[in-house]
């Protein structure tokens, strides 16, 4: 697939680490003028030293007003990744009203005000856009301990499919990757216990964990043109786990 941002402005949340780290490098090596936003300065320090060409957004998002004023300054935007994301994993009974919030705050309330500002840039512009979301595989299946997140991850599946509906005239794609395991920070939390990971392996039909370029080849895609009718939908990358 030859692929080509040249000229595309894109915003990556949670590009301080992991999955969206890898990706904002690899958009930017595909010429797209990447901004990546995270709210840990240290790690937008060390992802612009690998990559002087990348913007650094630090920002908590959390703050919805600090959140929307760092967005405007730099629109437009053409391309937006949604992949900023906490786990706080408790078995069901113990989940904390704190738990819930941050969860809720970040990998959906944030994901909302994001999108809204990219959004009412590309209508004005009419630009249209692709809007990608990092969701998981929890938002489809049960996982123990994972009850704040699945749910969590299930709201932003259905707040998709209205940015789908509501956002398509406007010719601003919006759809989700939703990964298996992927060693991380955020998946040794749940899955470094060697006990806990054979258990989960054992139900993916491919018998291991995702890479990380595994779930941001699937990302470039929905982001291109190469997926130009593809509006609404929630690409699962989890070698099988949730068909079976
Ligand atoms: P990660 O390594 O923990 O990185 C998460 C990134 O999000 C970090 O850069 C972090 O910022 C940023 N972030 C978190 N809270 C933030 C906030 N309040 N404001 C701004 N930035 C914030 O996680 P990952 O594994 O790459 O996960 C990326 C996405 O994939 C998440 O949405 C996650 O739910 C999803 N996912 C992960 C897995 C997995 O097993 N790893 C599986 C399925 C889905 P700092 O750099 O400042 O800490």
């Amino acid at each position: 697939m030859n692929i080509n941002f040249e000229g595309k402005r894109i915003l990556v949340t949670g590009a301080g680490q992991g999955i969206g780290r890898e990706l904002a490098l690899r958009l930017s090596k595909y010429k797209g003028e990447v901004f990546a936003l995270s709210k840990t300065e240290k790690n937008l320090d060390s992802l612009v030293t690998a990559d002087p060409k990348i913007q650094p957004v630090c920002v908590d998002l959390r703050d919805w007003d600090a959140t929307r004023k760092a967005i405007q300054n730099i629109l437009p935007i053409d391309l937006l990744v949604n992949n900023a994301g906490v786990a706080c994993l408790t078995p069901f009974l113990d989940a904390t009203p704190e738990g819930f919030d941050l969860t809720f705050d970040v990998n959906v309330k944030a994901v909302l005000n994001v999108s809204q500002v990219v959004a009412k840039s590309m209508i004005e512009r009419k630009s249209g856009g692709s809007i990608v979301n990092i969701s998981s595989q929890a938002g489809q299946a049960a996982l123990k301990d994972h009850a704040v997140y699945c749910a969590s991850k299930g709201a932003l599946d259905m707040l998709l499919k209205t940015m789908a509906l509501e956002l398509g005239p406007h010719n601003i794609r919006v759809n989700a990757v939703s990964p298996t395991v992927v060693m991380t920070e955020m998946g040794k939390l749940g899955w470094s216990d060697p006990q806990k990971a054979q258990e989960m392996i054992s139900k993916i039909p491919l018998g291991r964990f995702a890479e990380v370029d595994e779930v941001v080849d699937p990302i470039i895609y929905l982001l291109s043109d190469r997926s130009s009718m593809i509006n609404g939908a929630c690409l699962l990358v989890d070698g099988g786990f949730v068909a079976c």
